[in-house]
């Protein structure tokens, strides 16, 4: 055996030792930065203790030694702190950051009468500012194109559905596969090799792990999920170091986790009504500088958190909003008073956010108006109730065309009409932000890759990566526009196992496959359903052959020899191969659009997407999962493209890389621009 690996282990147990615990102390002692947590220079973190304390607690800080002191929590008493949940002391510091590179270690006790813990983390601060002489051009912009849930199957099958393929060569590239640097990102979050949408997005935004479910914070035993221990956005740090703007623009209600883990600071993603009240309340815009997200463009659907609790599709609740944040939290993180109406359910948010200059639009015609309006610099666009629909529901009635076997159009039937597409919304998006100083952080997420992967509909899943890859090739052609302009394309994580295992291959094509008898019985593994039988793989699969038309959609994703998909996380579900007439009926809805007998429901939209198939011939597919219906996230690597303009900084993209990794490169882009040749392994 290698005598220092012994060495490393002895001292690796030592630290474990020290780690945990003495048995009689506060029972679940817990501190956070997590051991391993990495910083930028001068980028703030909260620091906490917290343990289920018998009677009275104290506490004691130090860093790399030296102590330090908490500045909130009930020291020595049983008096609530009004921070920590019934049953948990805890000890804060808010707001707290590290000046000098290298690893430093913060330790922490807490005792009650039965003893003490001490918990020490390890935590690494990195340098973004290059301090070698010389001229480098550093990334003035920063865009982040978040196709969620898009693992490399959902690119391949977008890229040949919309350009085929003649003799095993590709006919054309999407977007983002001629980005010059490509490489991988690992995507785990905090507490699970698979995460959700908001440790996924937060990695990338803050350069720590979060639990599930978890944006801008670190677990911990809080009275309300907007007091947990919070770390600093890399929009928050940039507005705050440069005056640097932020852009949100998504196709999902925008207090969905992926917008919101760009600004938020909530341990549940489910917090509507506090979730867009804080986008407005740290957006700091007055553009003092001092503090917030500097937020000036918030895209998507979600009208229904913005409208006050008496209007109607309304969602906002007190029960979802967030109360007065403790002092200690305002403090060390120089927040703004809170306004008056903050998290009441009777708030009226879009006449709020015109009050602070925002231009308000609510269809395609007011967006194109209000990005036009050359004074326009602040923009806030709302254009459905909840998530906004899907592209090839938005296409469908641009054409006036149903699809087949639908008798209504879904936009009608969500009661938004005349939505944006994403590249149109992106491309605005740009227009304003473009009018500010100080350059900006612009996040674009094609949601619905992810939610329809979620409810196993291939055929909008892949129009969905269609729309995302139109609105990357918008902010390519901004970034040639603006010059020093860094585009990277990512996914949060993959979802679903989306794989293109054949083609239909049935001579008589959807006609036969729609005259195909019934097999939704055929369980046994003896027993080969005809449907089963219709996937051609290998050669069979041959190159299927869609028609765009000049929208950039295909005329029908029902071709004679379509692509098809297989859903390697899935749960139970019959499959007809054929696309299927409406969306099913997803989660982030106002209440009366969703539930049973509501808006949709009333006019056949399922509810259960492995369900929808059953009445069409489709065959059942015995899924892994007991999912209700829906297919999940996996813990697979999703790639990453990366585009810079004015400089080299993509390179730093190539290769593979953890998903945390992403946010010290960005930052380092963007504040130190080094000359990529002189870039060493470690370099970020
Ligand atoms: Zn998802």
């Amino acid at each position: 055996m290698n005598p220092h690996a012994s060495i490393r282990s002895a001292l690796g147990l030592l630290a474990l030792l020290a780690a945990m615990p003495a048995a009689a102390a506060p029972a679940g002692a817990a501190l956070v930065p997590p051991d391993g947590a990495r910083f930028l220079v001068d980028q703030r973190f909260d620091i906490r203790i917290e343990g289920q304390a018998s009677g009275a607690a104290t506490s004691r800080l130090w860093v790399d030694g030296r102590q330090a002191a908490f500045s909130s929590g009930a020291q020595g008493t049983t008096t609530t702190d009004g921070i920590s949940s019934a049953g948990w002391a805890g000890f804060n510091l808010r707001g707290t950051a590290l000046a000098h590179p290298g690893w430093h270690t913060v330790t922490a006790e807490i005792a009650d009468s039965t003893g003490a813990a001490t918990v020490s983390s390890r935590i690494q601060v990195i340098d973004p500012f290059n301090r070698r002489k010389g001229a480098h051009r550093l990334t003035k912009n920063i865009v982040i194109m978040l196709g969620d849930g898009m693992g490399i199957a959902h690119r391949t099958a977008a890229r040949i559905v919309r350009y085929g393929v003649t003799a095993g060569d590709p006919n054309g590239q999407l977007e983002m596969d001629r980005f010059p640097g490509t490489g991988l990102v690992s995507t785990h979050s905090l507490n699970s090799i698979i995460t959700d949408s908001a440790p996924g997005m937060a990695c990338y935004s803050t350069g720590n792990h979060a639990s599930n479910g978890q944006e801008g914070v670190y677990p911990a035993h809080v009275a309300n999920p907007f007091f947990a221990p919070r770390v600093e956005y890399l929009a928050e740090y940039l507005h705050r170091v440069k005056g640097t703007s932020l852009g949100l623009v998504t196709t999902a209600d925008v207090e969905d986790a992926t917008p919101a883990a760009n600004a938020v600071h909530t341990a549940n993603r489910n917090s509507g009504t506090g979730i867009v009240d804080q986008y407005l309340d740290e957006s700091d815009s007055s553009g003092s500088g001092r503090c917030g997200t500097g937020l000036r463009v918030l895209m998507g659907g979600g009208r229904r958190w913005f409208l006050p609790a008496t209007g109607l599709h309304s969602s906002r609740t007190a029960a979802t909003g967030y109360p007065a944040l403790p002092r200690d939290l305002l403090d060390g993180w120089n927040l703004p008073a809170a306004p008056a109406a903050q998290g009441a359910a009777t708030r009226d948010l879009i006449s709020e956010f015109k009050g602070a200059g925002f231009a308000y639009a609510a269809t395609r015609a007011d967006l194109k108006a209000a990005a036009d309006g050359k004074a326009t610099d602040r923009l806030l666009g709302l254009f459905g109730y909840g998530n906004m629909n899907v592209a090839l529901d938005k296409i469908a009635r641009r054409r006036g065309t149903l699809p087949p076997g639908a008798s209504t159009f879904a936009v009608d039937d969500y009661l938004a009409p005349d939505q944006p597409m994403l590249d149109e919304m992106a491309d605005a998006a740009f227009t304003v932000l473009s009018r500010g100083r100080g350059g900006f952080v612009l996040m674009v997420e094609g949601a619905h890759i992810d939610k329809q992967s979620h409810l196993m509909d291939a055929d909008r899943t892949i129009g969905e990566t269609l729309e995302f890859d139109r609105a990357v090739g918008v902010a390519r052609r901004w970034a040639d526009r603006l010059g020093d302009t860094t585009v990277l394309v990512l996914a949060d994580h993959e979802c679903s196992g989306f794989s293109l295992i054949g083609a239909l291959s049935l001579s008589g094509g959807v006609q036969a496959l729609k005259d195909l008898p019934s097999d939704a019985g055929a369980l046994s593994p003896g027993v080969v359903p005809a449907r089963q039988n219709a996937v051609g793989t290998y050669d069979l699969a041959g190159f299927p052959d869609y028609h765009i038309l000049a929208d950039g959609y295909p005329a029908t994703m029902d071709i004679d020899h379509k692509m098809l998909v297989g859903f390697g996380a899935s749960s139970d579900r019959y499959e007809s191969w054929l696309a299927k007439p409406t969306p099913v009926i997803d989660s982030l809805l106002p209440v009366e659009f969703k539930d049973a007998g509501g808006l949709l429901g009333a006019k056949g939209y399922a509810t259960i997407p492995g369900l929808r198939d059953i009445d069409k011939n489709g065959f059942f597919v015995r899924g892994q999962l007991n999912g209700e219906g829906q297919a999940v996230h996996t813990a697979t690597d999703v790639p990453v493209s990366a585009y810079s303009s004015g400089s080299r900084a993509w390179i730093r993209f190539v290769g593979a890389q953890k998903n945390t990794d992403v946010f010290f490169k960005l930052a380092t882009a963007a504040l130190s621009g080094d000359l990529p040749d002189d870039l060493g392994r470690d370099d970020y």
